[in-house]
């Protein structure tokens, strides 16, 4: 009998974040093939993931465009990964998240009868607009979807409202799992992350805030109060800000008009994931809208304020380690305020816990998997 063939898809920087360990896992699984196959929605960001995973993809449809619309993307991703699948004739298609690669190639599996595997499934907000389109692609993935890896009670309860309870499986997060390989690779290998150093100095005796800023829904008005409450937080003078800027074209250039070039805000473009997750572990807080950085900041103890007005991920807030602020300029600096001068709410959210995950979730997706190809 043929060995049953596995084609993991992805195409952004979080996807390969998160599917790294899967693959890593599938790999050392007896009896399976595995192979990858990248959108490059997002080119840059995705290559700097394949790099620090030493991942080389099998099939690379590099569909990156600049200015893309959703729905051009979307068109060309499905064509593009069915005619992959047409090739490859895989038996199972994994996928993660909730990005347009997912969606689509959840799609155009269905459209082949190929099952579907889903990374991090059941992550739910509620709202259809915020994250968007996010929140509707993991609807299309869970209603295709065969198996469900949720990476929580919480999100697994959220598939069981919508009656999704077949192939559902609490996994934890393979983010935990990412972020753990990369903390001993940093161990072993110091030199990885030195890229920063040549900074440090401009935050030596200062408390360091680390921000990212790219939601889609924050684009526009949003990234202008964002960049307000920046220059006030860094206005302080005890206080300095490392901002890894997302390429998106839409905010650069508002970071540039308001910003400037504060003294007390080291902007660099984005950092690749070891050098991410060390300024992680430095700062003293995290101000974010993104996914993945509400689940790495809580596993390293550092509070996270949400710069969104919902969360698909209430783990964080529940467990006190994250809070929403919305992209809301007086709240941003308030809250920020509140962590930096009272020693207590900070100490109250930085508990290092890890409600997301315990690092096995990679093995426990693998076995799954394979036991599932075995059926
Ligand atoms: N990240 C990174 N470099 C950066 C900023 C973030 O490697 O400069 C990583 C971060 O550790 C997290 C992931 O990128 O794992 C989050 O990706 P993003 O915010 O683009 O997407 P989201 O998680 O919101 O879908």
């Amino acid at each position: 009998m043929p060995r049953p063939s596995i084609l993991v898809v992805f195409g952004t920087r979080p996807e390969a974040i998160k599917l790294f360990p899967v693959v890593r896992a599938l790999a050392a699984t007896p009896g399976l093939t595995v192979r990858t196959c990248v959108t490059a929605q997002h080119r840059a960001l995705l290559d700097q993931v394949l790099r620090v995973a030493d991942l080389r993809p099998d099939i690379d449809l590099d569909l990156m465009e600049p200015g893309q619309s959703l729905d051009r993307l979307t068109a060309r991703l499905l064509t593009g990964l069915g005619e992959a699948m047409d090739r490859e004739r895989p038996d199972w298609i994994v996928v993660q998240g909730d990005t347009a690669t997912a969606m689509a190639a959840a799609l155009a599996a269905y459209h082949r009868r190929v099952p579907v595997a889903h990374v991090e499934a059941g992550l739910r907000s509620g709202d259809t607009h915020h994250p968007w389109p996010e929140e509707v692609n993991r609807r299309i993935v869970a209603s295709i979807a065969r198996l469900h890896f949720a990476p929580t009670a919480t999100a697994a309860a959220a598939l069981a409202r919508e009656n999704v309870t077949t192939g559902v499986h609490v996994t934890g997060n393979t983010v935990v799992d990412a972020l753990r390989w990369t903390r001993a690779r940093i161990e072993a290998e110091p030199a990885l992350v030195a890229g920063l150093d040549v900074h440090a100095r401009r935050w030596a005796g200062k408390r360091l805030v680390l921000v990212t800023a790219h939601r889609r829904e924050n684009l526009g008005g949003g990234m202008v109060a964002i960049a307000r409450a920046l220059v006030r937080i860094a206005d302080r003078g005890d206080t300095h800000l490392l901002f890894p800027v997302h390429p998106n074209p839409a905010v650069g250039p508002v970071m540039d008009a308001i910003i400037g070039a504060h003294p007390a805000i080291t902007r660099v473009p984005a950092l690749d994931y070891p050098h991410f997750i060390r300024a992680l572990g430095s700062c003293d807080l995290v101000l974010s809208d993104s996914g993945g950085v509400q689940e790495e900041a809580p596993a390293l103890g550092k509070p996270v304020l949400v710069m969104r007005e919902t969360t698909e991920r209430p783990e964080g807030i529940a467990a006190g380690t994250a809070r929403l602020v919305g992209a809301d300029e007086d709240r941003i600096v308030h809250e920020v305020a509140r962590l930096l001068d009272d020693r207590d709410a900070h100490d109250a959210m930085a508990r290092a816990h890890s409600p997301f995950g315990d690092g096995q979730a990679a093995g426990r997706i693998a076995a799954l998997i394979a036991g599932a190809c075995r059926t």
